[in-house]
């Protein structure tokens, strides 16, 4: 019965991302939980030791908060906004509460808003736990006090498709303010609804993931209705190895988490002006990028796609073509080249240790145009780019075509040296010549020029 759209499914979706500041939201301490030892970021504050009090919230946070909102166009509170304690009981909270701008008394940092057809209710502030092992009982606390940014949609999806799409288009918005640490992912939290109750399913981590547990729900629920169970509102957890949900706990209302103002933080009041100075400063989003880079480019579609899915090779394209160079000539080089070196490498753009300036990239695709470098030699000195791409004035000997004379040379070699190839091709066979070049080609280092290779090749050996 699923896709006939006879019963009305409802999804929701409460997405929370790491906030990307260099400390965390209450004390001074570092946010790189990813590539740090387990409990090497860690003060008294975030350990939650008795006589210690937060610190002023970090104002970068609250600045990235503002960032985001403004991209999902919703309207920043101007009221006060407190800092409530959300209680509950659980190893990786030390103080015994969460501190959050949300709950029963709280007013939301940003509310309304729409982003890509689905309306926003509100986006807010809060700190994250520690991170709990139930297998080995322990605790790193790393992540504890970490800013994150708890964004909730309206539930007015309708399947896991449009679901997983619109969180990619969120995703990459968020990476071209820079607002969300990337490589920590998101975790979601998924409601789903078709006749009865809403379910909640926590802590999904993973498109995939959300993907196949929305559609496990959506399946269970019809078939429980269909036995004549009335859906209850109940929280489950999506087991990915089973492949289903389980049980986890009946909902707490609001009322069991005992909210209240947290008396040790200070009220926050956004100012308007720094809200408009934030605005006029919000970067190009990835569909205005998008459309320069088909008008004032002329970049195919295929190919502005792909640039403007990572902020970073958008940006490298368009520091290339301050080098005096045709954009739709050397694209490929680009969304092609450039990419197969890094993929095979492994790496990204923005990887620390990866340094490739479009100066240098612009050089190598100008002598290639001049033919002062094969295409071939071009893509060899691509691969040695990676991680650190370099000027080719002081290779010039190393990398220019050889000429005519040195290829005739270096055919009459390869001629005698594969006589059976030869004969090969002389009787008909003519895929035989493509090796005869490739020999020549390697014997040049790439430095021969292909087609004069293949044509002296022909000459020779008629
Ligand atoms: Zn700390």
């Amino acid at each position: 019965m699923v896709g006939e759209k006879a019963f009305p499914v409802k999804i929701g979706l409460e997405i929370h991302g790491y906030l990307n500041t260099d400390e965390k939201l209450f004390c001074m301490c570092k946010t790189d939980f990813l590539d740090s030892e387990n409990n090497s970021n860690v003060c008294p504050i975030c350990t939650g030791q008795p006589g210690n009090k937060p610190m002023a919230p970090n104002s970068a946070a609250i600045e990235k908060l503002i960032q985001i909102a403004l991209v999902l166009k919703s309207k920043i509170n101007e009221k006060p906004l407190v800092w409530q304690r959300k209680h509950y009981n659980w190893a990786d909270l030390p103080k015994g509460y969460q501190t959050t701008i949300s709950g029963a008394h709280a007013v939301p940092c940003a509310t309304g808003g729409k982003f890509k057809g689905i309306n926003i209710t509100e986006a807010h502030l809060e700190e994250d736990p520690a991170q709990w092992n139930p297998d080995s009982g322990k605790i790193n606390y790393n992540r504890s006090g970490l800013p994150l940014v708890e964004i909730v949609t309206e539930p007015e999806f309708s399947d896991s498709e449009q679901v997983v799409e619109w969180l990619k288009a969120l995703v990459l918005s968020l990476s071209y303010i820079k607002a969300v640490r990337k490589n920590a992912g998101i975790k979601v939290d998924v409601n789903v609804s078709t006749y009865g109750e809403r379910v909640e399913m926590k802590n999904l981590n993973s498109l995939e993931k959300i993907r196949k547990a929305i559609d496990y729900e959506i399946a269970r629920q019809i078939e429980a209705h269909d036995n004549g169970e009335v859906q209850k509102r109940e929280t489950l957890a999506f087991d990915e190895k089973l492949g289903k949900t389980i049980k986890m706990r009946s909902k707490e209302g609001a009322a069991d988490y005992r909210f209240i103002p947290d008396p040790d933080l200070p009220v926050i009041k956004i100012d308007k002006k720094v809200v408009a100075k934030i605005k006029a400063n919000l970067p190009e989003m990835p569909e205005e990028k998008l459309g320069k880079l088909l008008k004032k480019f002329s970049v195919g579609e295929k190919d502005a796609k792909i640039l403007t899915r990572n902020l970073e090779l958008v940006e490298f394209f368009e520091k290339l073509s301050e080098f005096g160079i045709d954009p739709q000539k050397y694209i490929s080089w680009i969304t092609i080249e450039l990419l197969r070196v890094l993929n095979y490498n492994k790496m990204t753009l923005e990887d620390e240790d990866v340094e490739i300036l479009p100066e240098h990239l612009a050089e190598l695709i100008k002598a290639v145009s001049k033919n002062e470098i094969t295409v071939l030699k071009g893509k060899q000195i691509m691969n040695e780019f990676i991680p650190k791409s370099f000027s080719l004035k002081e290779h010039k000997g190393e990398i220019s075509n050889i000429d005519d004379v040195a290829i005739e040379n270096l055919c009459k070699q390869v001629i005698s040296e594969n006589v059976h190839v030869v004969d090969e091709y002389k009787g008909g066979k003519d895929a035989s010549l493509n090796f005869l070049i490739g020999q020549v080609m390697r014997l040049s280092e790439r430095r021969a020029d292909f087609k004069v290779a293949g044509e002296t090749l022909k000459r020779l050996i008629k």
